[in-house]
């Protein structure tokens, strides 16, 4: 079938893949090893045990290629997967671009983003090693939201430490997260010794991150019957995300396309990883395929980070990684992508764009969010701000083309839905929206404070 007659692109579920794909198996250099918080050893599975299952610890250390998916896992993925991949004619249109411009669409999952795809193998490794419970932390909400959701077809139960200004500020979000049966608390919380001890020193505090996952932590080591489960960054995610990439070739072969460029917005980097690792092993044997992850110019880890072992968490309770990093202590200025304001990065992304392999490069949110409007206006769907990163790029990719007369397959990943960031688009419409300079000082300060 030719992409001429084709907009929505769907996979038959028959196809929807029985592995996922680990980028570990070819990878010229593999990530350096993970260090203990404390021993600044190698790290172990023991030590990671207290708190994540044997199946997910397995899968982070795997040199295998391929690792089978659970058939009950494939048999919840069947609710939306395989996703749909479009190909945005009328977006072309109004660029006036010689280029074919796909994008694979994660927001049809029930819970708007592709988040689930990892939820679900997590819970069910959670609950084949016997727990009851789960903890997590989530900024945002849409993670929260995702293994709320999981955990409830599993029957565990789930508790979310919501950094407090979301809380505040996103209670539609929380609403989803308890409508699913979850139990949803305010970061910092006197659940916790971290969040009492926070709460004393500042009672006024809003949270962050840092703090929401140090809380889910400690609840997760402070009870036999509870894991913690963590939404992106680490390799399981990377790897459970890998069904969009492999699904999206095999909708570009019904079309008799391959990508020139393969486009996705960059956070702890999961989505993208998602999209673009199954494209990796094309790109070693020398196929000129460019795979390009995209970051916000406020938060830009990959292209004025350092790649150095740095905590992954604001109170150096998780692992010491070798990555690029901002510092743990880099305070993102309140750029509304919220899933992208972390200060490091996927060990597995980071690795792979210090060798060469994949590209970076960072954008200002009010182009975002023109690009957003734009693709809207023409394609329809409100996209998720952390997507419309990815969809920035593509334009400008589309446009340069346009220049050039080349014809370009270009392909980018529409990781989730922005039905709950209205507020953003009502900042970005009313032109109270401003971009800012992340000035070297500021980052050279956050990069001296490093393990
Ligand atoms: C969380 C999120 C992201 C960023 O996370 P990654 O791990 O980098 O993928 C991007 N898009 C959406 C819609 C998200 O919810």
């Amino acid at each position: 079938m030719r992409s001429d007659v084709l907009s929505k692109i769907i996979l038959p579920e028959e196809k929807l893949p029985k592995f996922w794909y680990n980028v570990q198996a070819d990878m010229p250099n593999l990530p350096a090893p993970a260090l203990n918080p404390v021993t600044k050893q190698p790290l172990t599975p023991e030590d990671l045990l207290p708190i994540f299952p044997p199946g997910v610890l397995e899968q982070e250390a795997s040199t295998e290629r391929y690792i089978e998916i659970p058939a009950e896992v494939r048999e919840i993925y069947k609710l939306w997967r395989p996703s749909p991949l479009y190909r945005a004619r009328r977006l072309e249109k109004a660029l006036d671009t010689p280029c074919r411009i796909y994008y694979k669409y994660e927001g049809v999952s029930p819970v708007g983003s592709h988040k689930l795809n990892s939820a679900i193998p997590q819970v069910f490794y959670n609950k084949i090693a016997g727990k009851k419970r789960l903890s997590t932390e989530t900024g945002a909400g849409q993670w929260g939201t995702a293994l709320s959701l999981a955990t409830n077809m599993f029957g565990l139960e789930c508790t979310v430490y919501m950094v407090k200004v979301s809380y505040e500020q996103k209670p539609y979000r929380r609403s989803v997260m308890e409508v699913y049966g979850a139990e949803v608390i305010a970061s910092p919380s006197n659940r916790t010794e971290a969040g009492r001890r926070e709460l004393q020193r500042n009672p006024n505090s809003t949270g962050s991150l840092g703090m929401a996952i140090s809380e889910a932590v400690e609840d997760a080591l402070g009870r036999d019957d509870t894991n913690y489960s963590l939404g992106s960054v680490l390799n399981h995610v990377c790897l459970h995300q890998t069904v969009i990439g492999q699904e999206t070739r095999l909708q570009l072969e019904m079309v008799d396309e391959y990508p020139d460029i393969i486009i996705g917005c960059c956070g702890g980097g999961s989505n993208f990883a998602g999209l673009a690792f199954p494209f990796v092993p094309d790109k070693l044997a020398g196929k000129k395929i460019r795979l390009v992850a995209v970051e916000p110019s406020g938060c830009p880890t990959l292209t004025r980070g350092k790649f150095v072992y740095d905590y992954t968490d604001v109170a150096c309770l998780t692992p010491i990684s070798q990555m690029y990093t901002l510092g743990r202590n880099y305070a993102p200025p309140s750029i509304h992508a919220g899933g992208l304001r972390y200060h490091g990065d996927s060990p597995l992304v980071s690795q792979l764009y210090h060798d060469g392999i994949i590209e970076a490069t960072a954008v200002d949110q009010r182009a975002v969010f023109e690009a957003a409007i734009l693709f809207a206006r023409n394609e329809g769907i409100l996209p998720a701000p952390e997507s419309s990163h990815a969809i920035r790029t593509a334009i400008d990719e589309a446009l340069k083309c346009r220049e050039s007369g080349e014809s370009k397959c270009i392909v980018f990943g529409l990781s989730g839905h922005g039905h709950f960031d209205l507020s953003a688009y009502d900042e970005y419409l009313s032109g109270r929206m401003v971009d800012v300079e992340i000035p070297d000082e500021i980052l050279e300060k956050s990069l001296s404070e490093l393990p």
